[in-house]
């Protein structure tokens, strides 16, 4: 039995989790749950802190979606992906000095600078721009400056991976997990994968979906980014662009096919050169359980595990899969 101290009996007691719908927050209509503790012996509400985060996170994410501001995990994502301190990136933008300090620990952005921040996210050649007008100003170093433009670059370089990429981009929706496509997360998250377990290009689709489902699920945010369709087989990446990944981004991982009877089957094999800093403790926990739970299935066991969610049942085929099927996961992962 759960326990929390309760204020007013002065003890711990066992409590009950009852379900609360706020319905408006700074404005606009939210509609979200709230989970309290409510005491057994008194009926007075109980403060637990697992709880309260839970209800923090759900309302925030959503007053956030709402307010189409950017959110403190894209911010620091951002970061990551180019491997720059808060200090390094309130230079290249010349922002006030604790502006990105402060939006990472959850203080709320105006519109204008969220849609600033927003704006150098999703346009590398904006960021260059700005990068480069750093540079000329000496607000950042030699160093810095080398080690960013050196990452814009190479992102930029492909005109296929440019075109996959932006084939999977939209705006951060249900169909996505409220999270804009990350190719970076994406390439580690399938190098991991690959190197834990026998990867198929078969399976790679259902390990994908669960692993953002499931996220959702927990953390209300998918790990990817990535929309899913309903296919025959089970849930399969948009496009079923996983082709183009495969083919075009080799850095971490690469295929190899071999005969099986009268098919040609291929695997990927992880370069074993991933990098999990990218991912938060809650998220690896989520990859972890969705690959030890697969580990030992065959790709038409797992395959027959989607046919039973109701995210894949539910949709007609082609249909894209929305997140919001993440909670009725059937797994106990
Ligand atoms: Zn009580």
């Amino acid at each position: 039995m759960k326990k929390g101290y309760c204020d007013v009996c002065g003890k711990k007691t066992s409590y009950t989790v009852k379900k609360n719908q706020i319905t408006e927050f700074k404005g606009y209509e939210v509609n979200v749950i709230e989970e309290v503790g409510v005491c057994d012996l008194c009926s007075s509400n109980v403060y637990i802190p697992e709880l309260e985060s839970q209800n923090f996170k759900r309302l925030y994410g959503k007053y956030r979606k709402l307010a189409g501001l950017i959110s403190p995990d894209e911010l620091i994502e951002f970061r990551k992906r180019y491997d720059i301190s808060q200090r390094e990136l309130t230079a290249i933008l010349k922002l006030g000095k604790m502006t990105i300090n402060r939006y990472e620990r959850g203080a709320v952005p105006s519109k204008s600078n969220s849609d600033y921040l927003k704006l150098i996210m999703n346009n590398s050649e904006v960021f260059k721009n700005s990068l480069n007008e750093a540079f000329k100003k000496e607000r950042i170093t030699q160093k810095t400056y080398d080690k960013v433009l050196g990452k814009i670059n190479s992102s930029l370089e492909d005109p296929f991976k440019k075109a996959t990429i932006s084939s999977l981009t939209h705006e951060a929706d249900e169909y996505n997990g409220y999270r804009t496509f990350d190719i970076e997360r994406l390439l580690n998250l399938i190098s991991y994968i690959a190197d834990r377990v026998d990867l198929h290009k078969t399976s790679l689709n259902k390990y994908l979906w669960y692993i953002d489902f499931q996220s959702f699920k927990i953390n209300v945010r998918s790990v990817t980014g990535l929309r899913y369709i309903k296919h025959q087989f089970g849930p399969v990446i948009e496009g079923k662009k996983y082709e183009e990944i495969l083919n075009y981004f080799d850095e971490k991982f690469y295929k190899e096919e071999f005969e099986d009877g009268d098919f040609l089957k291929t695997t990927v094999k992880s370069k074993k050169n991933y990098d999990l800093s990218l991912f938060k403790k809650e998220e690896l926990e989520v990859i972890d359980s969705v690959i030890s739970t697969f580990k030992s299935k065959k790709s038409n066991e797992i395959s027959e595990l989607s046919h039973k969610e109701e995210g894949w049942a539910s949709s007609n085929p082609g249909d894209m899969i929305s997140y919001e099927y993440a909670e009725k996961i059937k797994i106990p992962f």
